[in-house]
């Protein structure tokens, strides 16, 4: 399935996504472990380093789409902008919420119910989760209207994504965690407000 992967899947994200404001937070971390997160794995952009020009996404099942080479450093924004990690609208939303400043723990595996769990952000001693989750990969009422070309292929597989989604919700609910989950369509100051109250509340 990703077989081309070439063993990168503990590779650091390209710098350009490292873009935080400076803090001082030791616990702000990026962490991506090889583990858990099946449906992250399968959206990974494959190419990492080198500037190879045929660049693929693999989309799981052997299905592989090709990105055409990026002519513009804008384009390559939105391309990047299409990775689930570490992706813009995430992006977006860490940095409002560390506007605020609040901190948080990036991509922590957590444990509930005995299962691992990684969500995008968490607040460790508030037991706060956050997910901001891609309108296309995870079903989004709004944008995540599935394709008719190759919606044998998918809609199981978004159907998968939200069933472990809302599989990992109420894990961590019943855990004691308030478990937030963002659209990456939803304005990141919108996010971080929620998550703002949610914090309060604790
Ligand atoms: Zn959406």
């Amino acid at each position: 399935m990703d077989g081309e992967s070439t063993g990168a899947a503990a590779t650091p994200q390209a710098s350009g996504d490292r873009s935080e404001p400076p803090s001082g937070d030791t616990s702000v971390t990026k962490r991506r472990g090889a583990a858990d997160n099946g449906a992250r794995e399968s959206e990974r952009e494959d190419t990492q380093a080198g500037g190879d020009t045929s660049r693929t996404l693999s989309l799981g099942a052997g299905v592989r789409a090709v990105y055409p080479s990026p002519s513009t450093s804008n384009v390559s924004a939105v391309m990047r902008g299409n990775r689930k990690t570490g992706s813009s609208p995430e992006l977006a939303v860490r940095r409002a919420v560390h506007r605020r400043g609040l901190r948080y723990r990036v991509n922590p595996l957590i444990r509930a119910g005995g299962t691992a769990v990684r969500p995008d952000l968490v607040f460790s001693r508030a037991r706060v989760a956050v997910f901001v989750d891609g309108c296309f990969w995870h079903g989004c009422p709004l944008h995540g209207t599935q394709p008719r070309r190759n919606s044998s292929y998918w809609g199981p597989k978004i159907a998968r994504n939200q069933e472990r989604d809302s599989h990992r919700t109420t894990l961590l609910t019943t855990d004691g965690w308030i478990v937030i989950r963002a659209w990456e369509h939803e304005p990141a100051e919108v996010v971080a407000s929620r998550i703002e109250e949610a914090l309060r509340g604790r």
